[in-house]
């Protein structure tokens, strides 16, 4: 969820240089750029304002995010993965190269309802990792390319408006198809650590039914809907972009 908003600002910035030269801010732009960014502000301020509410809701086990993850790993067989402390405001990230579970300190040091949801989401990264789910698999071998093609992106969308180079527009169209295939990969990933969280969290006993499930829900269903805004503010960059190709 963190890189969310730096992702759709920047696309949004490149929409918005392209406006003198006729790109920008008509119809098009309204669709595909406006459009995206309004659901990715309301999906920020959904997750926002759930963590905030629940960061508050201490749950009756009283234990730390951090002992959530490291009790959910073990109980799992995982013994390879580190629990480590993050000082990033909602940084939390299973990282798989390295096998280390980030909590940001809010989650790590918290025994609130919102760090366990959060703490047990991770923990699912990294059973998913060791059970070597498929999609997962399939997220980890792209990371390369969508990192080279994000970096690439800003050049290639310049270059292609400003000199208007049409070629360097159908490579921007395939660096956007990259992105989609990502974020679209994303979306199972995801669903399937939050499916996991709320059973292992409700099975360990870690959280009661009632309210401390529902706020679970609430923390992990609005986290869900950034990765969906982030699914549809790729969409919205590549036919954006290939309606400037098409206007050519
Ligand atoms: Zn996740």
């Amino acid at each position: 969820m963190y890189f969310l908003l730096g992702f759709i600002m920047s696309s949004s910035c490149l929409a918005f240089i392209g406006s003198p030269y006729g790109f920008g801010l008509g119809s098009n732009w309204l669709l595909y750029i406006g459009v995206p960014l309004i659901i990715a502000f309301w999906a920020q301020i959904r997750v926002s304002s759930a963590f905030s509410r629940w960061s508050k809701v201490r749950t009756s086990g009283n234990i730390t995010g951090a002992e959530c993850a490291r009790e959910i790993l073990q109980a799992a067989q995982i013994n390879d993965v580190e629990v480590l402390e993050t000082n990033d405001f909602l940084g939390d990230h299973y990282d798989p190269t390295k096998k280390q579970l980030h909590l940001s300190s809010n989650v790590y040091n918290t025994p609130s309802v919102a760090a366990l949801g959060i703490a047990a989401h991770e923990s699912g990264h990294a059973i998913q990792h060791a059970r070597a789910y498929a999609p997962l698999k399939a997220r980890m071998a792209i990371v390369p390319v969508t990192m080279i093609a994000s970096q690439m992106l800003p050049f290639i969308i310049i270059g292609g408006l400003f000199f208007r180079i049409t070629g360097l527009i159908t490579v921007g169209i395939w660096c956007y198809l990259i992105l989609l295939a990502f974020q679209l990969i994303t979306l199972p990933v995801e669903f399937d650590a939050s499916r996991r969280a709320k059973i292992i969290l409700r099975e360990m006993g870690m959280i009661q039914p009632g309210e401390e499930a529902a706020g679970v829900n609430k923390v992990l269903n609005a986290a869900a809907w950034t990765y969906i805004a982030a699914f549809v503010a790729a969409l919205g960059n590549l036919l954006w972009l290939m309606s400037i190709r098409d206007r050519r």
